[in-house]
């Protein structure tokens, strides 16, 4: 009984086996070898144009703009120390703050934050200068404020709430109306009332009149003018100002007790 099933599936393979075989020998028998002949210019499909794609920058990369450190909100610290000597200010001795060590930039809710279209705008004139922008004054602590400069004029300024940045171009000391026009350049393919420049008319402490849109005015310092203790320099600078946060599309307007209010001391 046991044998019976055991020869069934040996018959089946060896049967299996001379068909495979016999199959194989008539295929040799009537196959034919023929060449397949092509011509260079023969053409049975079209291949799409290869599209050069550009890997995207590694985050050590995204650090740079050309040869310069891509400016980030770091570069706005307070520029106070302890270590800057006392000052008399309305014939009291004074202090500097203990910058960046003592102090935060403004925040925005729970994290650090300067306008950043101060920093968009430098960036644009790295990239396009290919020359490094030194930032010289980006916030400043109320205390740092009035000791950089303690005039009448500067007691509203828009450093200590992150709306101010003053700044000269390596290599453009000398032509500071380059970098204006690189800045009202950023804006041109914007609607008109970014787009357009006006100068502004108010009182202001420099000789030449502003150039302002709606987010921005753009102050030119020559050479014998705002020499302020960040600005000790010998060159003429610009001072960026925002006008208008366009996120939150609102006027930026300096108010004291926010200014005092909006960073952390440690
Ligand atoms: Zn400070």
């Amino acid at each position: 009984m046991m044998y019976r099933y055991l020869l069934l599936p040996i018959l089946l393979i060896s049967c299996s086996g001379l068909e495979r075989s016999e199959r194989d020998k008539l295929r040799e028998r009537n196959a034919v070898g023929e060449y397949v002949r092509r011509e260079s210019s023969d053409v049975y499909f079209t291949l799409e144009e290869p599209e050069l794609r550009r890997r995207s920058a590694y985050p050590w990369e995204q650090r740079m703009v050309g040869n310069h450190s891509r400016i980030t909100k770091e570069h706005f610290r307070c520029k106070g120390s302890m270590s800057h000597q006392m000052i008399l200010v309305n014939d009291e001795s004074f202090s500097d703050c203990g910058g960046l060590e003592k102090h935060s930039l403004p925040l925005r809710g729970k994290w650090e934050f300067v306008y950043p279209i101060q920093v968009d705008l430098l960036n644009y004139i790295q990239e396009k200068t290919e020359s490094a922008v030194i930032i010289t004054c980006g916030h400043r602590c109320p205390t740092h404020n009035t000791y950089a400069d303690s005039s009448y004029f500067n007691a509203g300024s828009k450093h200590m709430i992150g709306a101010e940045v003053d700044f000269y171009v390596k290599g453009y000391e000398e032509n500071p109306e380059a970098i204006i026009s690189l800045l009202i350049e950023y804006y041109n393919d914007d609607t008109p009332e970014y787009r357009n420049f006006q100068r502004y008319q108010g009182r202001t402490n420099v000789a030449t009149n502003p150039w302002m849109n709606k987010e921005v005015l753009i102050k030119l310092y020559q050479k014998n003018e705002g020499r302020d203790f960040d600005n000790r320099h010998p060159h003429p600078y610009l001072c960026l100002q925002v006008r208008y946060d366009r996120e939150n599309q609102q006027k930026i307007l300096f108010d004291e007790r926010h200014a005092q209010s909006c960073f952390r001391r440690y």
